[in-house]
């Protein structure tokens, strides 16, 4: 396993068909299953791993990001990363940023009034990552469900020559979503946050029994989170434009996010189109606890 510094050298150490798989780091198997989705269809699997100060609303969030490069290398590889692509903020931008990417409309519900400038600095980082790194195919979460469909929209517009692959959640034996900032939550905020999957369970059982009104669906989570969490918004969207829907009657996702104590969660349902009917994507447990809780950081 290498890690490389800068886009030159990646790109030179790249070959055949290259899958990216876009990273902040402190990894655990919701990545990992992105590098091995990327091992199945690429050639050359490349990780980046930078924790972008554009895309922080908040410094606080930044400063507190857990870092462990030394543990993200020895995972991406045993997951099957050949490189991980780890640039210093001053390769990623070498002088004042004065270009920025904006996919207009997608980013004004759900995470966005909540998290200014959010998705421009996503969308901009990812926009630099394809251009830099040139690869075939890259690999998004659907956890981070309104960012896949930004990512999707920029790649389009700009007719980025990359596939965007979006990839289900994968969520602990208990059905907490993982994320690198489960580590901040104490048992008793952890145990609350178990209601989030509740919530979307129950909305994904109605759905899949024929319900189609958002308020209905909404609710239902809101009945099972309420009382451990603080709500800032469920809502369902479609899954192409983002836009909030009122009767699901395309593809869509019920989007949440919720307070525990000082950490933010967000987490989702994707219902899928299939036939005449929407599928739930209800995720991908694991069986034994995440890598998460294995480095005695907690
Ligand atoms: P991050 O390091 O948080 O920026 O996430 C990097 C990528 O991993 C994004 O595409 C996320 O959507 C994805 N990801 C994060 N958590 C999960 C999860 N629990 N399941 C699947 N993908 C995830």
């Amino acid at each position: 396993m290498r890690i490389t510094k800068s886009f030159a050298e990646t790109r030179e150490v790249c070959s055949g068909a290259v899958g990216l798989v876009p990273t902040m780091g402190f990894l655990h198997e919701g990545h990992l299953s992105l590098i091995e989705a990327a091992r199945n269809e690429s050639d050359t699997v490349v990780m980046s791993l930078f924790v972008n100060p554009l895309q922080f609303d908040r410094d606080e969030d930044l400063v507190r990001y857990p870092r462990d490069l030394e543990r993200d290398v020895a995972l991406a590889a045993a997951a099957g990363a050949d490189f991980v692509f780890a640039p210093e903020v001053g390769e990623m931008y070498l002088s004042k940023q004065l270009t920025r990417v904006t996919v207009n409309g997608l980013s004004d519900e759900l995470e966005g009034p909540n998290r200014p400038g959010h998705f421009e600095g996503v969308a901009t980082v990812v926009a630099k990552l394809f251009a830099g790194l040139q690869p075939d195919r890259s690999y998004f979460g659907r956890k981070d469900a309104q960012q896949l469909a930004i990512v999707r929209r920029m790649a389009s517009d700009l007719s980025m020559p990359t596939a965007v692959v979006g990839v289900p959640i994968v969520r602990e034996s208990d059905g907490l979503a993982l994320s690198s900032r489960n580590i901040f939550l104490s048992a008793e905020e952890r145990d609350a946050a178990l209601a989030l999957n509740r919530g979307l369970l129950s909305a994904a059982d109605l759905v899949e029994g024929g319900e189609r009104d958002a308020k209905a669906i909404t609710n239902a989570v809101y009945f099972e989170i309420g009382d451990y969490l603080t709500v800032e918004y469920v809502t369902l969207a479609g899954q192409e434009l983002v836009q909030p829907m009122t009767v699901l009657d395309q593809p869509g996702f019920l989007a949440l996010a919720a307070w525990a104590g000082k950490t933010r969660l967000i987490d989702n349902v994707h219902f899928d189109r299939v036939g005449d009917g929407f599928v739930a994507d209800r995720g991908n447990r694991l069986t034994d606890p995440s890598v998460l809780y294995a480095t005695g950081e907690n």
